[in-house]
């Protein structure tokens, strides 16, 4: 990125945490059914006229303590870390659950990957949410996990076991297709957007077979391939 474009987007980054600071320290009026202030209003829309709840007196020993952790130095000095941040636990959790589906040690053709990639999709939409596993007595059962880095034992839920619902869905789905069409058809044309047509990505054309018997040396012996 350039210079220029990189301090842009820096200021821009800037003033989004700003405008979260401000709508975070806008809570304090916001309770207290205030929306417009001296220096800004909330990003809310209009609300209800009638409400259930009550806004908070401005004074009042709830809005006493909830300006104290609304303005907390110590929160606000370090707030922006926490904004910043992100955890890629889940995600990489995903990838390796599609691992189970389409692992790597395999080569699947584009139509069988995009296949096995959509069943992991189904399986972890259908399953992510599972409840925890209990014992008969009610209490959650704990499965003992050694993390060799930090080199401790932890306790992670056992969740219920994946019942699979949908796969029913699914047969139903595949046989009503195949009932009512002609099926799949034994060859197809390749979509131009398949990488196939690209071939082998080495950026350097292959010599021939011929060509590399000549000049290839068996890295093992010192010797040349047999040519017999
Ligand atoms: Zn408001």
């Amino acid at each position: 990125m350039e210079r220029e474009g990189f301090i842009q987007t820096f200021d821009t980054l800037r003033q989004e945490i700003h405008l979260t600071e401000d709508m975070w320290i806008g809570l304090l009026h916001h309770v207290t059914g205030q929306h417009t202030w001296a220096l800004g209003s909330c990003q809310h829309g209009p609300l209800a006229e009638r409400r259930d709840k009550q806004w908070i007196a401005k004074v009042s020993v709830a809005h006493q303590t909830l300006t104290g952790i609304i303005l907390d130095a110590r929160w606000l000095k370090k707030v922006h870390k926490y904004l910043s941040f992100r955890s890629t636990a889940e995600l990489e959790s995903f990838h390796n659950h599609i691992l189970m589906y389409a692992s790597k040690r395999f080569s699947f053709s584009p139509p069988v990957y995009e296949a096995r990639t959509l069943l992991s999709g189904l399986d972890y939409n259908h399953h992510v949410h599972r409840p925890v596993k209990r014992k008969s007595d009610g209490s959650i059962e704990y499965c003992k996990l050694f993390n060799k880095k930090s080199r401790k034992w932890s306790l992670y839920p056992v969740k219920v076991v994946k019942d699979c619902r949908y796969i029913t869905d699914l047969q139903t789905a595949i046989l009503r297709q195949r009932l009512t069409s002609k099926g799949m058809p034994r060859t197809r044309t390749t979509r131009p957007d398949d990488p196939r047509q690209h071939g082998v990505l080495s950026g350097v054309p292959a010599p021939t077979t011929e060509e590399l018997l000549q000049t290839q040396v068996s890295r093992r012996l010192g010797q040349s391939l047999p040519q017999q």
